[in-house]
């Protein structure tokens, strides 16, 4: 098998894996007991947390640990919204957001929240001007993804802050999900008062997220039954998913430029070799090169992918979150052309993706691309 989608899932590290296991069997309380088990665990995530904490460069109480990005990106929006209505009830964000962002603000819209979305620019960066032009004094969150999931295009998350910290009352989130374990992301947290990641997009396990929260910013609890390691994420604390989460963050934060030098190379052969007729390239030069969105004009993206994935190539047509047969909601407001955004294929890459298997899609997406043709 050739997997081509590690934007949608990467493999857990073995040593990533092993962590796992070895706090699982060695720490069964819940460190939230204050008998000698429930202490032990707690000193165990007590370790994790200030591993984390380093490696992020924030402070242990800024970490909520979370089910997954999405349910970071809810509590994040929704709790947000909810406290701080008081002050406001506009929203503002972008058209390349998740479903996982833009399923919170729809459930706002639905509780009267005003929620306007700034357009993106020809390489795909929101337009700050745009964006500018949006914002209100009762505006109380602005949120920008730092790489969108299906283009991978970064967002200029500063410049962002800086517009919405100028107004009374407004916070900034950023879905970092993309963007965490795999490139610099230093700006995003210094930028962000709310951002959100998952262990699972860069060598860690599933069933497991993080969301930021800076000190002082305040957030209604989506889950709430008693202790955690927070006020705003009640539950057992999941201590070896956490050791697990600080394990892979340190390894990919250790390897990241090197991994980032191995995908851009990766992209910019199929850069190179895909552009034919009926097919073109939709992500900007600037794009995380860790994704390689394309359009079809001449076969159906979903056909192409079956054919594929029956020569044993996994790919995406667009992000695992999205409805199938819709558009794809980033492509469309970055080229405004409908059948371009209704027929794409999203190349993911990771560390472990080989040059090899790069000649190896080219050279099935070749004869895919001709048994799916119209
Ligand atoms: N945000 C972005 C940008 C993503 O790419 C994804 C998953 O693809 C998510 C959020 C949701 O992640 P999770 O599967 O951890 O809930």
């Amino acid at each position: 098998m050739i997997y081509l989608d590690y934007a949608a899932d990467t493999p857990a590290e073995e040593a990533v894996l092993q962590t796992f296991c070895e706090t699982e069997r060695t720490f069964p309380a819940n460190p939230n007991s204050p008998h000698p088990l429930g202490l032990a665990a707690k000193a165990r995530l007590d370790e994790a947390a200030a591993g984390m904490a380093a490696l992020l460069g924030v402070r242990e109480d800024e970490i909520i640990y979370t089910s997954g990005a999405t349910e970071s990106n809810n509590l994040a929006i929704k709790g947000a919204a909810q406290h701080y209505a008081k002050f406001g009830r506009h929203i503002v964000s972008t058209m390349l957001e998740h479903s996982s962002v833009d399923g919170p603000l729809q459930a706002l819209q639905a509780q009267g929240f005003e929620v306007e979305y700034a357009p993106p620019g020809k390489d795909g960066s929101v337009d700050q001007n745009a964006l500018r032009g949006l914002l209100r004094e009762d505006t109380i969150l602005v949120c920008v993804c730092a790489a969108d999931s299906e283009l991978g295009v970064r967002q200029d998350t500063a410049a962002a802050a800086e517009l919405a910290h100028a107004l009374p009352h407004c916070l900034l989130h950023v879905d970092a999900t993309q963007a965490v374990g795999k490139l610099p992301v230093e700006k995003d947290l210094r930028a962000a008062d709310l951002l959100t990641f998952a262990p699972h997009k860069f060598g860690g396990l599933g069933g497991s997220g993080v969301l930021l929260k800076k000190h002082g910013v305040l957030l209604e609890p989506q889950i709430s039954g008693g202790l955690s390691t927070t006020p705003f994420r009640s539950g057992t604390p999941p201590l070896a998913l956490i050791a697990a989460a600080q394990q892979a963050l340190s390894l990919a934060l250790d390897a990241r430029g090197e991994r980032e030098k191995a995908a851009a190379a990766l992209n910019r052969r199929l850069r190179a070799a895909l552009p034919r007729p009926g097919v073109v390239l939709n992500s900007p030069e600037t794009a995380s090169p860790y994704i390689l969105n394309i359009s079809l004009l001449s076969a159906k993206a979903e056909a192409v992918r079956e054919e594929l994935g029956k020569r044993g190539v996994c790919v995406a047509t667009k992000s695992a979150c999205c409805a199938p047969g819709t558009v794809s909601r980033p492509v469309y407001a970055l080229t405004r052309d409908r059948k371009r955004a209704l027929s794409t294929l999203r190349i993911s890459l990771w560390h472990q993706t080989t040059p090899e298997e790069i000649e190896e899609f080219l050279a099935q997406f070749d004869a895919c691309l001709k048994a799916a043709a119209r």
